[in-house]
């Protein structure tokens, strides 16, 4: 399976901005982003034009890095956001953020999505009694998580926890016994990606 295997701290500092990638050491002072804040490569420091285009692909490679989504499959999002009723960039948003590894990230049961898509593949997670191993699998209002009985991630979710004091409202969390449910949609508002999806919706609409 094709995964992003670049350098997590270099793509915030292309962004400009933290995208909170590597858990733990995101909060601390060894964060790329509070050493060397500006981009990467050897013409990082020098000036770089900003013209519309730049603008909208740059939150567009932020959105797709945030979520940890490839090109391809952000096309894809976006395609089938562009297909639903209401507003694109609502759409696009709200199936990102519904995605299973970032829900489990909401939930404080990884501490970055890149764990959290680990923890999935590697079969520690139940929806609604059934295992599931896809990072992409878009939860639905009603589903039950649950880590799977006997499960050796355990430990690794549980210190994960210790990291998260607020969940979204949209999710409630038991972060003893592991479990968790989806109550509903999120609104944008509830969603807190530092994305600008206008410009996303701009730049596939030319
Ligand atoms: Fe980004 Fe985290 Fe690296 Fe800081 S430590 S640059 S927030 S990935």
């Amino acid at each position: 399976m094709a995964r992003d295997t670049s350098p997590q701290c270099k793509q915030c500092r292309r962004e400009g901005e933290k995208l909170f990638l590597k858990g733990e050491r995101c909060l601390t002072d060894k964060c790329g982003i509070e050493r060397r804040n500006y981009p990467p490569g050897d013409h990082g420091r020098g000036r770089s034009r900003q013209s519309e285009y730049r603008v909208q692909l740059r939150e567009k490679q932020k959105a797709r890095r945030y979520y940890g989504v490839l090109e391809k499959q952000f096309r894809n999002y976006y395609a089938r956001a562009s297909r639903q009723p209401g507003v694109t960039g609502d759409n696009l948003l709200r199936m990102l953020e519904t995605r299973f590894d970032n829900v489990l990230v909401r939930l404080g049961f990884a501490v970055s999505r890149r764990q959290s898509r680990q923890l999935i593949r590697h079969g520690h997670w139940t929806v609604n009694g059934r295992r599931v191993d896809i990072p992409s699998y878009q939860v639905r209002p009603d589903d039950v998580i649950m880590l799977k009985a006997g499960s050796k991630g355990d430990q690794t979710i549980r210190d994960a926890t210790e990291l998260v004091s607020v969940v979204p409202a949209w999710l409630q969390a038991d972060h003893d016994g592991l479990t968790a449910k989806v109550l509903r949609a999120p609104e944008r508002d509830e969603i807190a990606a530092p994305v600008q999806e206008q410009l996303i919706v701009e730049l596939y609409s030319k």
